[in-house]
């Protein structure tokens, strides 16, 4: 172990899925020293985390991945004829019974995404966050099992054991940072509480290939939901569910099983018949890559963090994939946290401000865990609709019903339709995903504007708001080359931003009076963010000379409607809020200090190049090399010295 007050590193982070990866790689960008652990010699052994949505992709674009994410991504485009059909190669006349438009695919909704953001949605089967994270100067260590962990005040010490050797060692960080899954043992190790229940019911997944480009190649989804008849497929769903991986040679084929009856056979000779019978197809050729069963959770966790350990990810927010929710909660979990830890150590922001990361995101987890579950729950009314109970075979029952001109026929219609319409909850849901509004100390309310009203169905839709608590509206402003950015390209990017109009110069000037090298100023209207379509004047709600603060993750931390009384108020009001947010004491001054211990990652101030100089310790690059599969002595040898780096905020301005 290393000695007291020496570090391995700034912040040890348990596991490389999403919440993992996205740690990594939002430090590394910060200039934080991070070192990553993970059990398994490679990422997920099967694909998850397809659905990223709109907020998801956000958060990449921010941290400069987008074009990664597109690149491996299956296009907006081709997700969203989802189907409801008996089979997919739907031979019979009549056998598919319903089409939806989904993930916002629609014409009636597309727009409604178009301008709620300046990305799309996308399909991701595959991981590029950790590429990214290590090209920036992650530590990445495969086959490293964390093990147990303890803390004090300045550190925690976490046991490890390298699984090629079996080694047990200690890595002594500033912080922890547990994103090891539904199964997480840094969550149980702090005793954190959960409430709900794990393994509520059971799915069967194989992945397989198969060109079945013929059959869906007119009507592109990545989801197709089947109600063979005969096929008898158990669980709360009542479909199987044939999932595109890659258009349209690889997939999932999936249903439920009743866990009374124990696990299910998972050979390829059980599996292959309902394959094709959901492919409708006997002579399709098939090659089954592997069969995976897994649970269905509905737990949460009431508090994210003890101490200077912080959990994210499935880890405190266990659910089923369905709305695509998981994945997607565990990236924001982390673009909300990794922030305010770089703050903290940077020595910018108090300790304090870390406990906003709790009470901002459990209430997200506890929203999508009941969504993902609940969308399970709203397939009953499909099944209803389609199924004929008491009958021999209630499927092929059903589904006469569905064709029958009568007065029977007329309602079963009219109740698919129904059941199909509340999918949009699971489907076209732009609201869950980015409604979003926090409620902490890092936010200050603006107490003048009262409750928020919803307009209109806020599961559905986006209400884009300038409300402290609320991600910053995005809309599109003209660059100085004459070029469309969103408001979401000029904040963020791990700095703080002040946002304000050609009339709030007063607040300009203060923020440049105030000379903080996290903060920086957009005059919405001064060249290189000019507001031609005037979407900005609509959507500020406030008068052109008030100003809002927005969070380095695009959440809006304090906003003044109006135009301050002269500079000496705006520059009294800016400091107050930034300290507020930061955590720090009433009345401290908000400028960093330059500080002696290198390994703080102090701010050097002095001229301005300099004073986003920072210092922070790091391993060494070769580290992680050395690290990876086969990984001999890297994390036996004696500890590399701690390097102390000095450069600049690595991200452009
Ligand atoms: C079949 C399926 C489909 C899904 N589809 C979607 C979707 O469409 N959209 C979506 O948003 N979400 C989806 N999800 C959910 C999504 O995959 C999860 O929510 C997401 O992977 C959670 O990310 P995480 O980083 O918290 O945990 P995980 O991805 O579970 O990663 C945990 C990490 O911790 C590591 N680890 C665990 N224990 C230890 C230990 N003791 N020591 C070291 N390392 C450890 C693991 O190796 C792994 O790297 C799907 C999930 C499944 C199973």
């Amino acid at each position: 172990m290393s000695e007291r007050g020496d570090f391995d590193t700034d912040v040890l982070v348990v596991g490389t899925g999403p919440a993992g990866a996205t740690a990594a790689l939002a430090l590394a960008t910060y200039g934080v020293a991070v070192r990553v652990v993970t059990k398994w010699n490679w990422l997920a052994n099967s694909p998850r985390s397809h659905i990223t949505n709109q907020r998801a992709l956000e958060v990449l674009r921010d941290l400069g991945v987008e074009a990664d994410a597109t690149a491996v991504g299956t296009p907006w485009h081709l997700m969203g004829d989802t189907v409801f059909t008996t089979s997919l190669a739907g031979s019979l006349a009549g056998e598919e019974v319903a089409r939806m438009r989904t993930w916002g695919t629609g014409e009636n909704r597309i727009g409604d995404y178009l301008q709620g953001s300046p990305c799309p949605l996308l399909d991701i089967p595959q991981p590029y966050l950790v590429k990214n994270a290590a090209a920036r100067g992650a530590d990445i260590c495969f086959n490293t099992e964390y093990l147990s962990h303890t803390q004090d005040n300045e550190a925690v010490t976490s046991l490890v054991r390298d699984r090629l050797t079996g080694r047990k060692y200690h890595i002594r960080s500033r912080y922890l940072v547990g994103a090891d899954g539904a199964r997480s043992r840094v969550v149980d190790q702090l005793s954190l509480p959960i409430e709900g229940r794990m393994g509520r019911a059971a799915t069967l997944y194989t992945l397989f290939r198969a060109d079945l480009t013929e059959y869906v190649q007119h009507r592109p989804s990545v989801l197709h939901w089947i109600m063979a008849p005969g096929a008898g497929y158990g669980g709360e769903i009542g479909m199987g569910t044939l999932r595109a991986i890659r258009p349209w040679t690889q997939w999932i084929a999936g249903w439920g099983y009743d866990m009374a009856d124990g696990e299910p056979d998972t050979s390829a000779e059980a599996v292959l018949p309902k394959i094709r019978e959901m492919i409708g197809d006997p002579d399709v050729a098939i090659e089954v890559e592997n069969v995976t069963t897994w649970q269905i959770n509905q737990a949460h966790a009431t508090r994210y963090s003890s101490g200077r350990v912080f959990c994210a990810g499935d880890a405190v927010h266990r659910h089923p994939p369905s709305s695509g929710l998981g994945s997607n909660t565990s990236i924001q979990d982390s673009f909300n946290l990794m922030w305010k830890l770089a703050y903290v150590i940077r020595g910018w922001a108090a300790p304090a401000l870390l406990d906003s990361y709790s009470d901002e995101r459990v209430p997200v987890g506890m929203q999508v865990v009941a969504r993902a579950n609940q969308s399970r729950v709203e397939y009953r009314p499909v099944n209803e609709a389609f199924r004929t109970t008491g009958q021999a075979d209630p499927v092929a029952a059903g589904l006469a019903r569905l064709r029958d001109p009568g007065p029977d026929g007329v309602a079963t219609r009219e109740a698919m339709r129904c059941a199909i319409d509340l999918k949009n909850t699971e489907f076209n849901a732009q609201g869950i995903e980015l409604n979003q509004r926090y409620q902490s100390g890092a936010i200050i309310p603006d107490l003048d504007a009262g409750e928020e009203i919803w307009r209109r169905d806020k599961v559905l839709y986006l209400q884009a708001t300038t409300r402290p608590g609320a991600k910053v509206p995005h809309v599109w402003l003209i660059d100085g080359t004459g070029r469309r950015v969103s408001t979401l390209d000029v904040t963020g990017h791990g700095r703080f931003c002040l946002v304000t109009g050609l009339a709030g110069r007063t607040w300009a000037a203060a923020a440049s009076q105030l000379d903080l090298p996290y903060l920086r100023t957009v005059i919405v209207g001064a060249p290189g963010s000019r507001d031609p379509y005037f979407d900005w004047h609509r959507a500020r709600e406030m008068d052109e000379a008030g100003a809002i603060l927005v969070r380095p993750d695009g959440y809006i931390a304090w906003r003044h409607t109006t135009a301050a009384d002269g500079q000496q108020e705006a520059l009294e009001l800016l400091h107050s809020a930034i300290g507020s947010v930061l955590g720090w004491p009433s009345g401290r001054d908000v400028r960093p200090l330059a500080r002696p211990d290198p390994g703080q990652g102090a701010l050097r101030t002095g001229s301005p190049a300099s004073r986003l100089a920072v210092t922070t310790t790091s391993l060494s690059r070769s580290a992680w090399r050395r690290c990876l599969p086969g990984c001999a002595d890297c994390c036996a040898a004696p500890r590399p010295p701690a390097r102390t780096t000095t450069g600049s905020w690595p991200w452009p301005t």
